[in-house]
């Protein structure tokens, strides 16, 4: 195995050490270390971070290979500081039986850029009608332990409620995208002053907290863990921080888009800026960050959600929903929470390393920057800019909503297992996982 000392890396921001990897771990942390056998970077003016963990990625494959593939989508994640996703179930089979789940991982194993995880379908074919084999799953190669149907609700509160208690036996979790149907027909954007002024049909805000607000009664009635992806109105933290008040084991994420974008960008037109649950208000975004800065909101996820062209160049009313976002996670992040003083770099690494990682229960992710632990790395660059060009990302997607900002922190190197997947900003080499 390859030997690399990072000379003068800021852990989590603090002050500057060498940090020597050696067989995959951190073999030494301190002041002017030598390696004679070590690659040396220099990471002045760089923070150092655990591996980021995303608990909410698709990555289409099998079945929409034309969007994203796992190795396309593994190579974007490294690019964007992950060393763990957790891939989504709504692929082509469902991923709603071991078979499904260990294909998806051994396609991860295979490509060696980052963990992947497959997430299990809650219900079978994402019908909302059975419960899906869920044990199976758990007890796969795959070790599934975060069960959703995103892309669609677990409306059925008979169902939900099996699902809650099913997952107990195996300390799994569901994962609810909370969108009560019948309330979001047709919906095409925010229910607010914007979707009424373009005369797009609505999607309120109280179809997200009307199922938040039944789930976290049901986990807190069964005494399950639940999780909440993509929060995205006020009333939804209001909701999680009284669950939260009450002992109920709820965890909640947010994308860096919601922490970002607000619904008046509809108003191009440009279905770039289509997504589900959509962009909302800026009262809602502050009210996110917020939350997320008070630990309401426990991580960021980035719901990297990859579409062929044909599918966003099209009119407004027909576009997919989606937006891309592994390789832009962090520097939303920063520009959102770090530069406005509502996180510091330990904080971002909470809640985007190690809570993830604790939610989806990876054992050795999200770890500290410590002796003995494995050389999981993010190494960013906060004070560079760069232009966001979707032609240049890793990913397949180029539905980026943030394509010709300009970009505030740079992921500089990801190392997974120890080896870098990313040196100097630029793809490296996967690991070969036996
Ligand atoms: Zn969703």
């Amino acid at each position: 195995m390859s030997v690399y000392l990072l000379r003068g890396v800021s852990p989590l921001g603090a002050e500057p050490v060498d940090l020597l990897i050696r067989d995959g771990v951190i073999a030494e942390l301190g002041t002017r270390l030598s390696a004679a056998d070590a690659r040396v970077i220099d990471g002045a003016g760089l923070v150092a971070l655990p591996g980021l963990v995303d608990l909410h990625t698709h990555l289409r494959e099998p079945g929409r290979e034309d969007a994203e593939t796992v190795e396309s989508g593994s190579r974007a994640a490294a690019r964007g500081g992950w060393t763990a996703v957790h891939a989504m179930a709504n692929t082509d089979p469902v991923a709603d039986t071991a078979g499904v789940v260990e294909q998806v991982w051994r396609l991860g194993r295979r490509s060696g850029w980052v963990d992947v995880r497959p997430v299990g379908a809650v219900t079978v074919g994402l019908g909302g009608e059975r419960l899906a084999e869920l044990g199976a799953m758990a007890d796969s190669a795959a070790r599934v332990s975060v069960f959703s149907d995103d892309g669609m609700c677990v409306h059925d509160a008979v169902l939900m409620r099996r699902a809650l208690e099913y997952v107990k036996a195996f300390d799994g979790v569901v994962a609810q995208h909370a969108q009560e149907p019948r309330l979001t027909e047709n919906a095409q954007m925010h229910e607010g002053e914007v979707s009424a002024a373009l005369g797009l049909t609505g999607w309120p805000a109280v179809a997200e907290e009307a199922i938040i607000a039944r789930d976290v009664l049901l986990a807190g009635h069964v005494g399950s863990r639940l999780h909440v992806c993509h929060v995205s109105t006020a009333g939804s933290v209001e909701i999680i921080r009284w669950a939260k008040a009450r002992g109920i084991d709820v965890t909640a994420e947010v994308t860096p888009h919601h922490l970002l974008l607000t619904d008046e960008l509809v108003r191009t037109y440009d279905p770039v800026y289509k997504v589900n649950p959509p962009l909302r208000t800026a009262d809602d975004v502050a009210a996110l960050r917020a939350a997320l800065a008070d630990g309401t909101i426990d991580i960021v996820a980035t719901d990297h959600a990859p579409h062929p062209v044909e599918a966003k160049d099209c009119e407004w009313g027909s576009a997919a929903m989606g937006m891309t976002g592994l390789e832009t996670a962090l520097s939303v992040v920063q520009e959102a929470m770090v530069d406005t003083g509502l996180l510091d770099w330990a904080q971002v690494a909470t809640r985007m390393s190690s809570t993830p990682a604790r939610i989806g229960r990876l054992a050795d992710q999200g770890r500290p920057l410590a002796v003995g632990e494995p050389a999981h790395l993010t190494l960013i660059d906060p004070a560079a800019v760069w232009d966001c060009d979707p032609a240049a990302m890793a990913t397949s997607g180029r539905n980026s909503p943030l394509r010709g900002r300009k970009m505030s922190g740079q992921v500089v190197a990801t190392f997974y297992l120890g080896q870098p997947t990313v040196l100097d900003g630029a793809l490296n080499e996967p690991v070969e996982l036996s």
